[in-house]
């Protein structure tokens, strides 16, 4: 069984080290899977890759729904390729987002980027995460890395905890905003703006590109009041106008990124920055597996039903409750 096994995982992680795509879509299942076979598969497949590859670029694109978020990756993505980037893209897929998703759900979304060779796109799984992001994302940016991707972009929509959750598994983190002058600079969730390092100003282009403008100034303005990070470079978090559909802008977007990422390698921020993700990842995993125990054991399960009808009856306090059961785990 056990043989089976690692002959399963030896022969996908040539194939993915290879760069077929198939071999990585199926990783990325076994990884997004709840059954215990497919984890091992997955488990064993990431333990044996590089998990420090330093020469990639992650990169969170974030906005509400109807902003322009996947105009802009295919727009973008293209330009990576013609660079000569292999940019994977582990996208949000509109028809199954709850919070209002894409009035367009059924459109072919990067319909060009999908068709390059150099490309790879792989629509979120919703279960169990908000807005794409949950912890399956985290492995799935490792496959892609080990497939051979210099780029990786992930995609959220602006639901609140799956940006912080994509905040903590990128180097850069961009969120993009319509033109809507200064009247929705309360709107926007102030805790995005804060981790944001690059906000693009988007839809920049004919009867819009003043608005976008003035988008632009305020957003600059509002900035300099915000608190300085230490991952910030100087003139950082920076605020550009682009038009995803004219494709302007698109450059000195990727321009500002490469900027940027130079400055946090200099000063060492880069690899901050990953050593605790890495931690924030050991910690989420740790509340992953203590969960997963308590499902997987009839006894724990059944001790945790009693402990239930204890707190509702008012027997007992959820406190003393938590701690009664969680020695019940770790005995
Ligand atoms: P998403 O829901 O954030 O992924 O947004 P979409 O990429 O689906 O775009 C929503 C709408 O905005 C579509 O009708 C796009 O054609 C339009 N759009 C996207 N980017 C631009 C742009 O740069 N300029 C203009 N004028 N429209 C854009």
């Amino acid at each position: 069984m056990v043989d089976t096994r690692d002959k399963k995982v030896l022969e996908l992680i040539k194939r993915i080290t290879c760069g077929e795509r198939r071999a990585l879509s199926q990783a990325i299942t076994f990884s997004e899977s709840t059954r215990k076979d497919h984890r091992d598969i997955a488990k064993g497949v990431l333990s044996k890759l590089n998990n420090n590859n330093d020469k990639t670029v992650r990169i969170a694109v974030t906005g509400s729904p109807g902003v322009g978020k996947s105009t802009f990756i295919e727009s973008f993505g293209l330009d990576l390729i013609n660079k000569g980037l292999n940019v994977a893209v582990l996208a949000v897929d509109p028809s199954s987002v709850s919070s209002g998703g894409s009035i367009l759900g059924d459109k072919t979304r990067m319909e060009l980027l999908s068709k390059e060779r150099r490309a790879y796109i792989r629509p979120s799984p919703t279960k169990g995460s908000l807005g794409g992001t949950n912890l399956r994302t985290q492995e799935a940016i490792i496959l892609c890395e080990a497939a051979g991707f210099d780029v990786i972009l992930i995609e959220t929509v602006g639901v609140g905890q799956s940006e912080t959750m994509a905040s903590q598994m990128v180097d850069v983190f961009c969120l993009l905003l319509g033109p809507s002058g200064g009247d929705e600079l309360q709107g926007v969730k102030r805790g995005i703006t804060e981790i944001s390092d690059l906000i693009l100003v988007n839809k920049c282009d004919g009867q819009l590109k003043n608005i976008a403008e003035t988008t632009r100034a305020e957003y600059s303005k509002a900035l300099q009041f915000f608190r300085r990070r230490e991952i910030d470079a100087p003139s950082y978090p920076k605020v550009l106008t682009i038009s995803s559909i004219e494709k302007s802008g698109l450059r000195d977007t990727w321009k500002e990124i490469k900027n940027l990422i130079t400055w946090r390698k200099q000063s060492g921020m880069f690899f901050k920055i990953r050593e605790e993700q890495k931690l924030t990842w050991f910690h989420r995993e740790i509340t992953n597996c203590i969960n997963l125990r308590i499902e997987n054991s009839e006894k724990i399960l059944k001790k945790k039903k009693e402990l239930e009808k204890k707190i509702r009856k008012g027997l007992t306090l959820p406190l003393n409750a938590a701690e009664k059961l969680a020695l019940e785990i770790i005995r």
